[in-house]
């Protein structure tokens, strides 16, 4: 576990950085812009229910709502004192930030159905006016709109064949014949096979390790499936990182737990989940024990190796939980740099000792956003992350930092989802069947955007019963405009004809 004591280890600039390290795990106080959601258990209710949902995430938020509204009495048992996972608003030094999950899309149906639901405004990201990219000797600056002209050819080159591969993209195995052909392969190996020239592949590769962890450890199919999601362009592939929920992710989880008014218990890691032939007795690491003849897992996949399951989990599931599904090693950072003030983007590329892969500031007066997938990168040294930073920008300057580490959170063990190779075929599907009373959702195992927030809505539903969105359903929700503020400005994609 990192300490997350300021300033980070034993150098002598140390004094100059407020670091903090947020365990993303790890009690904080409750902010407004967390709003965490009452914990509403009521002695009353007793401890038998209809349906016991652990995990308080966007999957397990859904799924309750849903229960409710078919007039079930739910359960909700969320390990942290706060509701959300993977998604986590939050407030530092007077700014809003999500430390996890942020952006949404009009592309991604579920949760944009969500925001009309509850009618919540989002916000575009102004975007960048320079960007710093990778070429052989160091790092060029550009305009926006130059930088990405190039990187466009590529990244169509690189998904060649994905519309085709993913016809359906809510439904990624309607062409399993297809996808058997490339299941197999890792990131690296369709750069390989794309036999780039270096100052092209390292266009590339800041996007391939920040979504698969490393180029090596992610699978293909998952990233062409996002495309095919996508529309099958760069503009549509980027472009759902524009927007965010302008009230922070948590106003999503606060307005569906507000119509659902489940019975609700934070701080309640559950240790153990037994079955037998009428019901699920779950019992958390304090001792209290829950019924209800069903459960819905909504943690995340690697999780479920920290609980105890009887009967014990079956094959796939505990493959799954094994090997992990998430980028193992994501750190998301919040970043205070006095110089450069500017709105700026940077892609660093995978495997020549870059810690921190992309990062950017993409709105006037607020912090950057910076990631990292390397495991050996320590964000308790405020040192180390101004390093980071400078590799990339000479002469940055940083004042302050927090940093979320994703992979050492015990309620998570790992970032976004992002598959392996040969994990699409051989344990997706299986991974959505229930074991006996016990079902499993989350945007681990969704069927659409897996990884995303609108997979977890979208896994919601699935485990709920209810209807989820694909094909003109999908349009239908995406086509639905949003309130967003303040005023789009699109200088990012400037010149690419986009949305
Ligand atoms: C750094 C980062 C950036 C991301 N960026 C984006 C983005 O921009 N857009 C996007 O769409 N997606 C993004 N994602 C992915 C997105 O946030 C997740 O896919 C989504 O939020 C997962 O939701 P979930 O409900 O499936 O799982 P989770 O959010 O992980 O919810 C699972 C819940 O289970 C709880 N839990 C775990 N163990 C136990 C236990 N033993 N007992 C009880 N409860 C337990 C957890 O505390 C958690 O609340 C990002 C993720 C990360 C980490």
């Amino acid at each position: 576990m990192e300490s997350g004591q300021p300033g980070g280890r034993g150098l002598p600039r140390r004094s100059l950085f407020k670091a903090g390290v947020a365990l993303a795990g790890a009690a904080v106080a409750t902010t407004s812009a967390t709003a965490v959601a009452e914990d509403t258990q009521d002695p009353d209710l007793g401890r038998d229910f209809d349906v016991i949902v652990v995990g308080a995430g966007m999957a397990g938020v859904t799924a309750t709502r849903e229960l409710r509204a078919k007039g079930k009495r739910v359960l909700l048992l969320e390990a942290r004192n706060r509701v959300g996972g993977r998604t986590w608003t939050d407030t530092w030094n007077g700014h809003m930030i999500e430390r996890g999950g942020t952006w949404v899309d009009r592309l991604q149906p579920h949760v944009w159905r969500e925001l009309n639901r509850y009618e919540l405004p989002i916000m575009a990201d102004a975007g960048p006016t320079r960007a710093f990219m990778p070429t052989i000797g160091g790092f060029g600056e550009y305009d926006p709109s130059v930088a990405y002209v190039r990187q466009k050819e590529l990244f169509t080159r690189f998904f060649d064949r994905s519309t085709e591969i993913f016809p359906e993209p809510f439904n990624p195995l309607k062409r399993r014949d297809l996808v058997a052909q490339f299941d197999g392969f890792s990131l690296r190996d369709r750069l390989n096979q794309m036999a780039l020239r270096p100052e092209d592949e390292i266009l590339l590769t800041s996007w391939t390790s920040l979504y698969g962890g490393t180029s090596e450890r992610g699978a293909l199919t998952l990233i062409q499936q996002w495309w095919a999601l996508s529309g099958g362009t760069f503009e549509g592939f980027h472009g759902v990182n524009t927007y965010r929920p302008a009230k922070g992710t948590v106003s999503i989880l606060n307005a569906m737990l507000a119509e659902a008014k489940p019975v609700l218990k934070l701080n309640s890691p559950v240790k153990s989940v037994v079955q037998n032939a009428n019901k699920v007795t779950v019992t958390t690491r304090a001792g209290e024990a829950f019924t209800a003849p069903e459960v819905i897992m909504a943690t995340p996949v690697n999780v479920w190796r920290t609980i105890s399951f009887s009967p014990a989990l079956p094959a796939a599931h505990q493959e799954a939980t094994t090997t992990g599904v998430g980028v193992p090693h994501e750190k998301k950072l919040w970043i205070d740099l006095s110089n450069p003030t500017d709105r700026f983007v940077a892609e660093a590329p995978e495997g020549l000792g870059y810690p921190i892969c992309f990062m950017g500031r993409f709105n006037d007066n607020q912090p950057v956003v910076a990631f990292s997938v390397d495991s050996t990168f320590d964000t308790t040294d405020g040192n180390a992350v101004e390093r980071a930073v400078q590799k990339v920008i000479p002469g940055a300057k940083m004042r302050d930092y927090t940093a979320a580490n994703w992979h050492v959170d015990p309620f998570s063990l790992g970032a976004g989802a992002y598959r392996q190779p040969n994990q699409l075929i051989r344990l997706h599907a299986k991974l959505q069947q229930p074991h006996g009373r016990v079902k499993f959702a989350g945007a681990d195992i969704a069927n659409g955007w897996n990884g995303y927030i609108d997979g977890a809505i979208e896994d919601g539903l699935r485990v709920a019963g209810s209807p989820t969105l694909s094909g003109p359903a999908a349009a239908a929700a995406s086509a639905e405009e949003r309130i967003v503020v303040p005023a789009v400005n699109r200088e990012l994609y400037r010149g690419l004809g986009i949305r």
